[in-house]
């Protein structure tokens, strides 16, 4: 896809020319449709008072918490997000994480209090992740749905899994700080506004967190709001990164994921000397 605007892009290895700003809607799933479409609807507002067209990137999961089955009129609504220049990538299959027991009291810390046992791929090995991962494929596909990249619940992804990812044939992946082109793996710093709604004070800390946050990176090239859909339900949450996401959209220019990984992406006939992706 074609970067937008008549600006050059950059090439790989020099940051970008002018500074972007990507939009992200996780856990998009017909058991958070609801909230979905509150978050896209003060999103819309946003872009209206700007006056800015906001192209997103909707992160999909296809049966979270194993529960299956997507109406028909959700899967028509996810058409008609893609067809208005939106993009959907996958977001696991499940978003559970079904991988063996913690192996370590840190690693129970990640997966069980940080992520509340989300991140579907923090601990699988490389064949369990790769049939997750054509699950998510076969089901996109079943549904008429492209989804060229691929990002991680919780960004958590095990070196197994990071392979797995880079052998399906996605375009690119993210981390919490940084979005990578795949297969070569070139990578972007990409800082992530996220915001913590599970109680009074994580809400608290995280306001305070992604106000400073905005502020430290406001010269990064890029910056990605990450936003969920219990985003929209609690007024200071919803306030605070709609006025920092106007802010931003002032001075940046709205990109989607997938376009955001060709700023780093090698041009053609670099990628054909680069080891990492000959013999592919
Ligand atoms: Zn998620």
């Amino acid at each position: 896809m074609p970067l937008p605007g008549k600006r050059r892009r950059s090439r790989v290895g020099m940051l970008p020319e002018r500074r972007y700003v990507c939009v992200v809607l996780h856990d998009v799933a017909p058991a958070r449709w609801a909230g979905c479409t509150r978050v896209l609807a003060q999103l819309r507002a946003v872009a209206r008072e700007v006056g800015v067209e906001l192209p997103l990137s909707l992160l999909v999961v296809p049966e979270m918490h194993g529960v299956p089955g997507a109406s028909s009129q959700y899967l028509r609504w996810l058409h008609r997000l893609a067809k208005s220049g939106h993009e959907l990538a996958l977001h696991g299959y499940t978003h559970s994480d079904e991988g063996p027991p913690p192996r370590s009291l840190v690693e129970r810390l990640v997966r069980e209090r940080y992520t509340a046992s989300e991140g579907e791929f923090s601990a699988l090995d490389e064949a369990q992740a790769a049939a997750r991962l054509v699950q998510g494929k076969a089901w996109a596909q079943q549904h008429g749905l492209q989804m060229p990249g691929f990002v991680a619940p919780a960004w958590l992804l095990s070196e197994a899994a990071s392979r797995a990812v880079a052998a399906a044939g996605f375009r690119y992946t993210c981390t919490l700080n940084k979005i990578i082109a795949l297969p070569g793996g070139q990578s972007l710093h990409a800082p992530s506004l996220v915001f913590s709604t599970r109680s009074g004070w994580r809400r608290g800390l995280s306001l305070i967190w992604n106000r400073n946050l905005a502020w430290r990176q406001r010269q990064a090239p890029l910056l990605r709001f990450e936003l969920h859909p219990q985003d929209a339900d609690h007024p200071d949450v919803l306030r605070c990164w709609s006025q920092l996401l106007a802010q931003a959209l002032r001075t940046r220019q709205p990109l989607l994921l997938q376009q955001a990984a060709e700023l780093v992406r090698p041009p053609a006939a670099e990628r054909a000397q680069d080891p990492r992706v000959r013999g592919r």
